[in-house]
């Protein structure tokens, strides 16, 4: 069997047109191109903006600086890739991990608990992990109640829906965050967005993605005037010809990701094998996470990982590392929080082969060869 990994995109012969024409353009970047998908993509999540940036770190990135002051205190889980917290620490301020809850997004109670006793923590940045959104009720909830700013990491969920509420829809956030690397949903190679509802919001980010940058109709034609440190987080055309191609094929993508998902929850059903969550018409599924109680099982989880990879020529992965015992964040004290579900998490999960092209007789080999290694 030829290697199966984790995640990878999808990109046919007219993605290929559409950025080979966009490439042939007069202008390659900032032109026209990315504004229509920015516009498409606020359609898709029902938000009213859309910025479009070079990837989803730096749209991260700019909106820490949009969101937070130097100094404050951000709830966010460690359970998910470093960039959601590095963001934090990018702009002086500082992460607080919060426990996860059993379907891996940040533990919204626990958020509650920590509100009540430090009043400069002024926002949470929750990730909609694997897909699952974050529940809208209770977000709703301490926002409106803690009067604190809300992003939601969406890398993982673009094409997600709560209870009618859009991944990105921004309904109870200030801002939320896409990522268009090549594992996510859709690709645009490297890239990224932000959207919100927020036209001061919106103005502020547009600055920030051009070197803080802004232009209007009383200064001189040639003028510019520099009001804030911005950095360059723009995105080319030609990754946003690709980005409206990707778009279009979307509702596609997931489909295909949930047929795959639905797949795996019923063959693993009542076995060693214990999917994170079930189908419940909610995930857009970036990741499908399976869990094995390792110390009931007669191979290790490191076993099981080399195993696959060497013998069956099957990538998994593991998502996520916890962040706060990554050496750097060790080396600024953290590490020691009491996070008993996302430490046992950590110990019991992984990742399997997920994406549009994994074909049906794929699917069956991956179930067939996870089961002759953990019976076996
Ligand atoms: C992929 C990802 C990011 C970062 O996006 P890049 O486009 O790779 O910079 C941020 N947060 C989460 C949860 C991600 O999965």
């Amino acid at each position: 069997m030829q290697h199966i990994p984790y995640g990878k995109q999808t990109i046919n012969q007219d993605d290929i047109q559409v950025a080979t024409k966009a490439l042939k353009a007069p202008l390659i970047t900032t032109g026209p191109v990315t504004k229509e998908f920015e516009d498409a993509l606020a359609e898709y999540c029902d938000a009213n903006y859309c910025v479009a940036v070079c990837n989803g770190t730096v749209a991260l990135h700019l909106a820490s600086l949009v969101l937070l002051n130097r100094g404050d205190k951000v709830l966010t889980t460690p359970n998910s890739f470093l960039a959601t917290s590095n963001s934090i620490l990018y702009v002086d301020a500082y992460p607080i991990f919060v426990d996860i809850a059993k379907d891996g997004n940040i533990d919204l109670d626990l958020c509650e608990t920590e509100l009540k006793k430090d009043p400069k923590i002024k926002a949470i940045y929750a990730v909609a992990f694997s897909g699952n959104m974050i529940n809208q009720e209770k977000l709703k909830y301490l926002k409106e109640k803690y009067k604190i700013k809300i992003l939601e990491d969406n890398a993982h969920a673009i094409g997600a829906v709560y209870n009618g509420i859009k991944s990105g829809s921004c309904t109870n956030s200030d801002i939320s965050i896409f990522s268009f690397h090549p594992v996510k949903h859709m690709t645009t190679g490297e890239g990224g967005a932000i959207t919100t509802n927020d036209k001061a919001i919106y103005e502020k980010l547009l600055s920030l993605r051009t070197h803080g940058m802004v232009k209007t109709s009383n200064m001189k034609p040639w003028e510019y005037h520099m009001t804030a440190l911005g950095y360059n987080g723009r995105i080319t055309d030609f990754q946003c010809a690709l980005g409206l191609s990707q778009i279009k094929k979307l509702p596609n993508f997931i489909k295909k990701r949930v047929e795959i998902a639905k797949k795996y929850d019923e063959a693993f059903k009542d076995t060693i094998l214990k999917p994170l969550y079930i189908f419940d018409g909610k995930s857009s599924y970036h990741l499908y996470v399976v869990k094995v109680d390792f110390t009931k099982s007669h191979i290790s989880k490191v076993d099981l990982y080399n195993k696959l990879r060497e013998k069956y020529n099957i990538g998994l992965q593991i998502h996520y590392m916890p962040i706060n015992k990554q050496p750097y964040y060790v080396s600024l004290g953290y590490g020691d929080e009491n996070t008993p579900v996302m430490d046992k998490y950590y110990e019991e999960c992984f990742s399997l082969p997920m994406y549009p092209l994994l074909s049906d007789e794929e699917q069956d080999y991956v179930i067939k060869s996870l089961f002759e290694i953990l019976n076996g």
